[in-house]
């Protein structure tokens, strides 16, 4: 949709230097770089000889977009002609935590709009897309604590993996920049395998339950409230509300105020074998103080409604992973396959849906006058494991607020919501 408007011209830039200074199989090798005008901004494709997990950022004095990927091998030289005009010159030098650090040194503030990885396909190789455009100083100085990517965060003691020298290429006199500071989002997140797991003969059901945001990411607030503790106060409370059955396995994909982007959330519920995945949210409504009650919503392409449309938006946009992009082991799945499943998952994701509205009409919880929808989140979409994203209520309503912050309340709403679960495997066909 948004691609095809997109007027590309492409300008290859030839890494002519390109000679393999570490034969580690592990190393990346960045096969081009290329620009491309894309309305009013400016789109940074690199075409990569694999798969690669990414970190890219915005740093300021002077701007700059920073990327970090894993060592990359050799050293490019690139034509300072070939720049788009937001570009004043590109870097590349090691990092911290045997990285290589690709820096775009920027002839004024620009903001990172969208940063993606397209896994390799037929013909295509895999390439990281950087789509940017020039902001407000304002806007830009906002950006600068924001990380795109599946790339944690080096940490203080990694020191550089290679000696890689520094690679400018603009003129030989440059403006001196900085260490790069890494946006300090929390302890770095684990990067689980994706692994098969069968199930244990007698083994309780695993509900994987996703505590939203975290870290540098707060999510909504009001009143003083902040969503991401009430969502992991939520997912404790429920978490222990499940094991105390002894029917089921309850886990969390994060015990604490750390940043998790949502594609590695859904890898955890499937590395995990999670027979159910329950996402926990709570909302706000721009411009009101009168919205209340909990939604419960499912993964459709289509929104519901635009309301719905635009807070899936808004919960997406905290890491900008791809928009639609499936977590890349999904590509594993045949498509047939993918299909079946991801019809059994709705219809089940579905029933989720209904039950919990059922049991907060039973506790007299408040729930929104329509409280079932959907819309396309980013977290709902493990194709075989049936996906709810619950949104408590609404922050930006003062009374709401109160009670979200409120244990006991909190405590309700885990025990509702374990009810609904527990009704929910009952109905569950065997597998
Ligand atoms: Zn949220």
């Amino acid at each position: 949709m948004h691609n095809r408007k997109i007027v590309i011209i492409f300008v290859s830039i030839v890494f002519a230097g390109f000679f393999a200074l570490v034969a580690d199989a592990h190393a990346l090798s960045v096969k081009s770089l290329r620009f491309g005008r894309q309305d009013s901004g400016t789109r940074i494709v690199l075409d990569l000889d694999r798969e690669a997990d990414f970190r890219a950022g915005v740093q300021d004095a002077p701007p700059r977009i920073v990327v970090e990927l894993p060592t990359i091998t050799g050293r490019p030289a690139i034509s300072r002609s070939q720049l788009p005009d937001l570009v004043r010159d590109v870097r590349i030098e090691p990092a911290p935590g045997g990285r290589s650090r690709l820096t775009f040194v920027l002839n004024g503030p620009a903001a990172i709009r969208t940063a993606f990885l397209i896994p390799a396909s037929g013909k295509d190789g895999a390439r990281l897309v950087v789509d940017t455009a020039p902001v407000a100083q304002a806007a830009f100085s906002a950006q600068t604590s924001r990380a795109f990517g599946t790339l944690p965060a080096a940490t203080a003691g990694d020191t550089p993996g290679s000696t890689l020298p520094f690679a400018g290429i603009a003129k030989p006199k440059l403006d001196p920049i900085g260490t790069p500071v890494a946006p300090a989002i929390g302890s770095p997140t684990i990067d689980l395998p994706q692994v098969d797991t069968p199930r244990i003969p007698g083994e309780r059901p695993l509900v994987m339950i996703d505590p939203g945001h975290g870290g540098i990411d707060g999510g909504a607030t009001g009143s003083g409230v902040s969503e991401k503790v009430v969502t992991l106060s939520v997912a404790k409370d429920l978490r222990d509300a499940l094991e105390k059955t002894g029917k089921y396995r309850a886990q969390l994909t994060r015990e604490r105020d750390v940043f998790i982007p949502l594609a590695q959330r859904v890898r955890i519920a499937r590395s995990k074998g999670a027979d159910l995945f329950v996402s926990i949210h709570a909302d706000s409504m721009p411009g009101s103080t009168a919205a209340t009650g909990a939604s419960f919503y499912t993964l459709s392409a289509q929104a519901s409604d635009a309301q719905a449309a635009r807070l899936a938006a808004r919960e997406n946009q905290v890491d900008l992973l791809a928009g639609i992009q499936l977590p890349s082991e999904d590509k594993a799945v045949a498509g047939i396959l993918i299909d079946l499943t991801l019809r059994e998952t709705t219809a089940q994701s579905k029933r989720f849906s209904s039950l919990l509205a059922a049991a907060f009409r039973d506790a007299a919880l408040p729930t929104a006058p329509t409280p079932n929808r959907h819309a396309g989140f980013m977290v709902l979409k493990a194709p075989d494991i049936p996906s709810v994203l619950i949104e408590l209520g609404f922050l930006s309503t003062p009374a709401e607020a109160q009670k979200l912050n409120d244990s006991a309340y909190r405590h309700t709403l885990a025990t509702s919501i374990a009810g609904a679960i527990d009704t929910w495997f009952k109905g569950r066909k065997a597998p």
